[in-house]
């Protein structure tokens, strides 16, 4: 049999892992930050239409610059954006994959803050771009004068700041990343993958666009918007900053069929975020259940916790999943992640968790 060593592999690729959380089928699925409540009724009749629409037409290949989407997108985001300053790809992946490979690239370097989304690196390895890790305050905070620091040690061409940042849930204040964007001359990527859990009157990096053309604001459809298996992320910049990203696309990467169904989603966007009220709530409630426990949780403007104290987390990791419980373990010393469910969800979580925390524990 044929193994990865007998091919003629790219020499920066040899004895790396493909990006791998387990996808197992159990009753409560609470590993990857999705939202578990399923698409409304109404929004996918309204979106089987649309894509029935586009069907007719998929001979053809889609709008390359799917003008229509970044429209919806700029109309969704507000902020005065125009569709210009609009880019979108399949997932916010793809749009960060383009960002390394217009911005990074041999002899660069990207500058990312552990413990944060662990596919940064990633990108930073295929696109030939070399990690540099920067360090956070305690708690996982990043401060305006620990940004600057750090940017000024690693002098960096690419800082993407996850903000709310996974996987521990920590927000940013809008200083720190004015200081972050001050302090490089390189780009500046800020992920707000969980922007639209944030709390209502908290402001967006999207305020800070103006006058900032190295600095772009990353969404995904992925989270609140119940939209995972669509493939849809975005981001918002200067105009100038989205022709970069126009010479490294692949042409058409956004089908017919996505441009159609991420119209419709967003055609409902008030539906489709109509559980992220509830979603706030049960992670109260999580909080509140993991803390009763004798856990510790670091604060979350997300959809998703980490509690650390855990004495043994690949011990409890199998002892949920056992249960019928899949929660995240990301290697963090003490500590376990865990997505914020449904009220359902939420019952059978805090309930394997009674029954798996020592008495002495609590
Ligand atoms: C989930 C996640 C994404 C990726 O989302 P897709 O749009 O599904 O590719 C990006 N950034 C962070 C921080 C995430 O947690």
């Amino acid at each position: 049999m044929t193994s990865l060593a007998d091919l003629p592999l790219r020499a920066d690729l040899v004895g790396r892992t493909a990006y791998g959380a387990p996808q197992l089928h159990v009753p409560v699925t609470l590993n990857v930050n999705e939202n578990t409540h399923p698409v409304p009724e109404e929004v996918r009749a309204d979106i089987l239409d649309r894509i029935a629409a586009a069907l007719r037409g998929v001979n053809r290949y889609p709008d390359r610059e799917f003008t229509a989407l970044r429209e919806a997108l700029a109309g969704y985001l507000g902020h005065g954006l125009a569709p210009e300053q609009l880019w979108a790809a399949n997932g916010s992946n793809e749009v960060l994959q383009h960002v390394f490979q217009a911005f990074g690239g041999p002899g660069r370097t990207l500058l990312t803050f552990p413990p944060t989304y662990s596919m940064y690196p990633n990108y930073a390895t295929t696109s030939g771009t070399a990690v540099l890790e920067g360090r956070r305050d305690e708690d996982f905070g990043l401060s305006a004068a620990t940004l600057a620091a750090e940017i000024e040690r690693t002098r960096p061409d690419i800082v993407v700041i996850a903000a709310p940042n996974n996987p521990t849930g920590t927000p940013v204040a809008l200083d720190a990343l004015a200081a972050a964007y001050d302090a490089t001359d390189g780009v500046l990527v800020v992920d707000e993958a969980y922007g639209e859990f944030m709390p209502d009157d908290a402001p967006s990096a999207l305020t800070l666009l103006p006058g900032r053309p190295r600095l772009a604001v990353s969404r995904t459809m992925s989270k609140a918007f119940a939209f995972a298996g669509a493939r849809l992320g975005y981001l918002a910049a200067d105009p100038a900053f989205v022709d970069a990203l126009r010479l490294v696309r692949l042409p058409y990467h956004l089908s017919a069929i996505t441009q159609a169904a991420a119209l419709g989603a967003l055609a409902h966007a008030p539906v489709m975020l109509g559980m992220v009220d509830e979603i706030r709530v049960q992670r109260e409630r999580t909080v509140r259940g993991l803390e009763a426990l004798g856990y510790r949780v670091a604060p979350s403007w997300t959809n998703f916790l980490l509690f650390g104290g855990v004495e043994d987390p690949k011990a409890l990791w199998q002892g949920l999943l056992d249960r019928g419980v899949l929660i995240r373990d990301l290697a963090i010393p003490g500590s376990l992640r865990v997505s914020i469910g449904t009220a359902a969800e939420t019952d059978a979580f805090l309930e394997a968790m009674t029954a798996l925390t020592p008495v002495g524990a609590r």
